[in-house]
């Protein structure tokens, strides 16, 4: 399938999953998930009107960024090695997983500009997800404080792989809770913004729950290319 063609899918679901919730399709940006598939099909994707390219391996995006003629806005959403931030700093906009004040240190020493990072939360408490536990998100984003180089614009979480909608919608809302607190202490350096959350399978449940950013990989671009 053309990533168009995706794309036409995708924005309807989203206006779907908007018209349910009464909410207005213009605060969801899609990220491109490019990571299965070449830069060709990443640049179909920025002709198609993607502006926003998501990568979890600082290879994939180098790659990406120093091959592709097209300029996009790039996500770096996977977890992040300390000794690769580096790599990947000065290429991106956006850090979808900072969960520990060891990479928060990192990317502080290793730019001058400002990243927009999103703190990692398992709100699933799964043991084979990375991220902050909820209860300590809040400590964990006041500790950030002293970071100039970064700014919390919002949380991210990964959702269970499950079609289970009852477990995928409370993940979602708790995610939106928690934001609410961490609003509610207006901090400076976190505005907390944005929700990260929504991938493939799980965007409309997400979006109903208040997603800004979504991350969608196999349905818009594919698996492989
Ligand atoms: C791969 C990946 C995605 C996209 O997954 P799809 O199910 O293919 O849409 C989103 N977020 C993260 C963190 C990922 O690693």
């Amino acid at each position: 399938m053309k990533v168009a063609e995706n794309l036409v899918a995708i924005e309807e679901k989203i206006l779907q999953a908007c018209q349910k919730s009464g909410r207005n399709p213009e605060e969801i940006t899609i990220v491109a998930v490019t990571k299965y598939v070449s830069a060709e099909r990443a640049q179909e994707a920025v002709a198609a009107g993607i502006t926003n390219l998501g990568e979890n391996r600082d290879e994939g995006l180098s790659h990406k960024y120093s091959t592709m003629k097209q300029k996009a806005v790039w996500h770096f959403i996977g977890s992040l090695q300390t000794k690769k931030v580096k790599n990947i700093i000065d290429k991106v906009e956006y850090i979808h997983s900072l969960d520990r004040i060891s990479l928060a240190e990192e990317i502080q020493k290793r730019t001058d500009k400002q990243v927009k990072c999103f703190v990692q939360v398992n709100v699933s408490g799964e043991n084979s997800k990375r991220g902050i536990e909820p209860a300590e998100a809040l400590e964990f984003i006041k500790s950030l404080e002293g970071f100039d180089r970064l700014s919390v614009a919002g949380l991210m979480t990964m959702a269970p792989l499950t079609d289970n909608e009852s477990v995928l919608r409370s993940c979602f809302k708790k995610l939106k809770e928690l934001q609410g607190e961490i609003q509610d202490a207006r901090l400076g350096h976190a505005p907390c913004t944005e929700l990260s959350m929504g991938m493939s399978n799980d965007f409309p449940i997400a979006i109903e729950e208040g997603a800004t950013i979504i991350r969608i990989g196999t349905a818009l671009v594919g698996e492989d290319s």
